[in-house]
């Protein structure tokens, strides 16, 4: 068997071993020697080796765990986040873990908590502030996170809701009911890399669409007179020319929205490329409202809005007219049940 080697630092000492080889001879023909050029070669080489094995066992799993999460929805660990909590969902599938007992688990709604992400997503999306958001828990006394969890929250106060936690409910995907895995902080405007489930892996707490939706909100930026500007129809219009989803502008002291159909003041436009394509919120509301009053009473601008969201619904903006269509389709399939015909009437 092995030789062994003494490596001395300082008035402590660790005895080396190395294992024999084939031959039954150790591979340093004697102890260890770390003043030997051939002995330290073969150390080096035994800790690459090692550190191969760690990287390929590495890649192994993480490679198995993004597989799991995408095809399977599978719940890798970690703690719930606020509004859900842990159930059990059956046999593990992995007959050798299963035969021990051990079992699936998914995210559930938590019925304490699920109201108040729920509420958390409709305030949003009705314009209010993350910073309103915040103080309006914390006036109606309503646990935060780290309150509803002591446990794995010892560092924390637990004192009440911060920007901060609002915030982070409010960008985090799984609230659609997806399982997403091995998001990165700090890469906030790209999901590339995330391991995101194919399928809902567990019940929604808000649709694709509002999350989206409250992501366009967020990236709103307060204005210089610190008021707040409102687009209800945030990231439900789309061009009528060039499909591009509208971007919300202010004009003349107005909600309004605007295509530039792919240019921007960075880029050269031809003499002979469409005029910017510009409408009012107000008259589209109007439109909307109107148009959609066989299907929809809306009592409020907030409720066509809600009706539309919930409905998965998206508006296309012709320059004089507008049809509302399915969200997921990218162009209006004439005669089908889902689409709404607008009529024609002229806006701007
Ligand atoms: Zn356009």
């Amino acid at each position: 068997m092995a030789r062994s080697a003494r490596i001395t630092q300082g008035t402590q000492s660790v005895a080396v071993h190395l294992p024999a080889s084939g031959q039954g001879r150790a591979e340093a023909f004697g102890p260890v020697d770390m003043n030997e050029p051939a002995h330290r070669a073969l150390m080096m080489m035994l800790g690459a080796q090692s550190q191969r094995e760690v990287l390929r066992a590495r890649h192994r799993v993480l490679a198995a765990m993004r597989i799991q999460a995408c095809e399977q929805g599978r719940y890798l660990g970690g703690r719930p986040p606020y509004g859900y909590r842990l159930v059990d969902a059956g046999p593990h599938p992995n007959q050798a873990h299963a035969q021990w007992g051990r079992r699936l688990r998914r995210l559930d709604p938590d019925p304490l908590t699920a109201p108040h992400v729920r509420w958390i997503f409709a305030r949003r999306l009705s314009g209010v502030s993350v910073a309103g958001i915040a103080r309006e828990l914390n006036e109606r006394g309503v646990p935060c996170p780290s309150r509803i969890d002591r446990k794995r929250n010892p560092h924390r106060s637990g004192q009440g809701w911060t920007l901060n936690t609002v915030a982070t409910i409010l960008e985090n995907p799984r609230y659609t009911g997806r399982q997403v895995w091995d998001r990165q902080a700090g890469f906030d405007d790209t999901t590339a890399g995330w391991a995101i489930s194919k399928k809902p892996a567990h019940p929604a707490l808000v649709s694709d669409a509002d999350f989206v939706a409250a992501q366009t909100i967020r990236a709103a930026r307060p204005t210089r007179d610190g008021s707040v500007r409102v687009y209800l129809l945030a990231g439900l219009l789309l061009c009528g020319l060039c499909r591009r989803r509208m971007d919300s502008h202010w004009v003349n002291g107005r909600s309004g929205y605007r295509c530039r159909h792919g240019y921007d003041s960075t880029k050269p436009r031809p003499a002979d490329a469409p005029k910017n394509h510009c409408l009012r919120e107000d008259h589209l509301l109007d439109e909307l409202t109107q148009q959609l009053s066989e299907v929809h009473e809306a009592e409020s601008p907030h409720d066509l809005v809600s009706y539309l969201r919930a409905n998965g619904l998206a508006v296309v903006c012709a320059r004089s007219s507008c049809t509302v269509i399915c969200a997921n389709e990218k162009e209006p399939a004439p005669g089908k049940i889902s689409q709404i015909e607008l009529f024609a009437s002229p806006m701007g």
